[in-house]
């Protein structure tokens, strides 16, 4: 039986969560997309994370992957559902979430679910039912202008509505603050449909999670898992990361990813760029240069194979006029894959949200035994690839991450 089972919009989104959850005392599995899930593979978990690719597909294929997954969560013995999209409550113009959510509801036969954008750790807060970015609005924030998801209100109920054929009502602050038993009554009254609730701190998640416990259906951003608390003490799994070589690989052109490179770099480990432009013709010429440079590198060493230095490397297609960013992705996983099963590499971070994506799917590593955080945002995890090598990988999204996370996310595992 699982506790709790989540469906998430994105991969990194999914990961985020799996680790609020961990560090709430929850064993968790992130099961990939289309990767069967035994019961038996999860007989030691308490939540399994599913990671779609829905945050900006169109509404009908959202909703299918969601209701595959519901079903996938279901076939599990799931208690509690809870349905992740980001604290900005992302969403095209055709936005989805609110498809997604009636698809579960549905599914499920049930009537209501809590809807909790708020992050407040990453200053993300709902106050009167309007969704704040630090101290702005979010149609006020920078995410007016995402180039794939511009939020142009900022009362979640407005966004939500034209997504949903069910009723959107608000609990605010007030009775957010007046405590569980008062929250929990105010939530009586609205038997049908999403109640966008105000949170401000993380006390105000305990008390979100505390009154909502016994719902089947819960939804919000990643935030909302660390009002819960899990079966387990957290940091007393037995999380075991396999032996053997360490290697980095960035596909990033992400400002935090580049300094890390060059912190990397500055502080001696051995490092090689990717010919880009050589990649149309020849991939596995550069494949092949990778993998040698990685055998050629000391064993205690932590090779870094990236593709981008400074912005000047950022090109849109090869020598031969092929479009970079997809055979770069190719490349990249190619690599790794080529590491793990003849170098004898198990301890990997990837760097990059889709970077991480291809990499993942390149080693057949669809489900991830969560494991320690590194920084907030990334953690290690267990996977076994599909040569039957464990691996420990840490995915790390562009932006995410201190400086010197190549020379000292590896502590962690120690
Ligand atoms: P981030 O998380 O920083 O957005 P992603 O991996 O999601 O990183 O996206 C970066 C994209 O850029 C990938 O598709 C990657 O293959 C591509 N890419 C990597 N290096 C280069 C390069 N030198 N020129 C152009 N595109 C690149």
């Amino acid at each position: 039986v699982i506790t709790l089972g989540a469906i998430a919009d994105d991969f990194t989104g999914a990961t985020d969560l799996a680790t609020a959850l961990r560090q709430r005392g929850f064993r968790v599995v992130v099961v990939v997309e289309d990767t069967a899930v035994e019961a038996e593979s999860v007989a030691d978990v308490d939540a399994v994370v599913v990671a779609l690719k829905t945050r900006t597909a169109p509404r009908d294929e959202a909703t299918a992957a969601t209701v595959a997954a519901a079903r996938k969560l279901a076939a599990l013995g799931t208690k509690q559902y809870y349905v992740k999209y980001c604290s900005t409550f992302d969403s095209t113009p055709d936005g989805n979430i609110g498809t997604a959510l009636d698809a579960v509801l549905g599914e499920l036969g049930e009537r209501r679910a809590i809807v909790v954008p708020a992050f407040p750790d990453n200053g993300r807060t709902v106050y009167r039912g309007h969704l704040f970015v630090g101290d702005q609005l979010l149609a006020e924030s920078p995410m007016r202008d995402h180039p794939l998801t511009p939020m142009t209100q900022s009362r979640v109920a407005d966004i939500l509505a034209p997504q949903t054929s069910r009723s959107v009502a608000e609990v605010t602050a007030p009775t957010v603050w007046a405590g569980t038993a008062q929250l929990a009554d105010a939530l009586e009254a609205h038997p049908d449909g999403y109640i966008v609730v105000d949170t401000t701190t993380n006390d105000d998640l305990e008390r979100i999670a505390a009154a909502t416990a016994s719902w089947r259906v819960v939804s919000g951003g990643a935030g909302l898992a660390l009002g819960m608390t899990g079966p387990a003490i957290a940091g007393t799994d037995d999380f075991k990361a396999p032996i053997g070589r360490r290697l980095v690989v960035c596909g990033s052109a992400s400002a935090a990813t580049r300094g890390q490179v060059a912190a990397a770099i500055a502080s001696g480990l051995p490092a090689f760029k990717l010919d880009v432009t050589a990649m149309g013709a020849n991939p596995a010429s550069v494949i092949d240069s990778a993998l040698a440079f990685i055998a050629a590198s000391d064993e205690a060493d932590v090779p870094v194979v990236y593709s981008v230095g400074s912005l000047d490397d950022v090109t849109r297609s090869t020598r031969d006029g092929r479009p970079v960013a997809g055979i770069v992705e190719q490349v990249i996983a190619a690599i790794t894959r080529g590491a793990v099963e003849h170098l004898g590499v198990r301890q990997i971070i990837a760097a990059g949200g889709e970077t991480s994506g291809s990499v993942v799917k390149a080693l057949g590593a669809g489900r991830l035994r969560i494991g320690p955080q590194i920084s907030p945002g990334v953690c290690w995890s267990l996977a076994t690839a599909s040569a039957g090598i464990p691996v420990a990988l840490a995915l790390k999204s562009g932006n995410f991450g201190a400086e010197h996370l190549f020379t000292t996310a590896w502590e962690a595992l120690a």
